[in-house]
């Protein structure tokens, strides 16, 4: 957790990031500014389903990646591959994967 957090201090920093304080007691809250709507992917590689996500720590690690190889991200594409639920309750009937 230590990571991430000074990494949020960077992207705050940076003005990547703005801290809000809507949630101020239960923990600091954080916006992507440049990416209010963004998601990424779960892809299920037997049914083909997409699970759309988002996931707050992803973004800042990627951007942290970017940034250490001197990239600065203009967008990127996550898709996570595996079996969706129904894919892996359906392989149960037929012994283990
Ligand atoms: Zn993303
Ligand atoms: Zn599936």
């Amino acid at each position: 957790m230590t990571t991430v957090y000074r990494n949020l201090a960077l992207f705050i920093k940076a003005g990547i990031l703005r801290r809000t304080s809507i949630a101020e007691d239960s923990g600091a809250w954080y916006e992507h500014i440049w990416a209010q709507n963004h998601h990424d992917h779960l892809v299920c590689s037997r049914c083909g389903k997409r699970i759309e996500f988002s996931y707050q720590a992803i973004e800042i690690l990627q951007e942290a990646v970017a940034k250490e190889y001197g990239f600065t991200l203009e967008s990127h594409y996550l898709e996570l591959i595996g079996l969706c639920p129904d894919c892996r309750n359906n392989d149960g009937t037929q012994g283990e994967a």
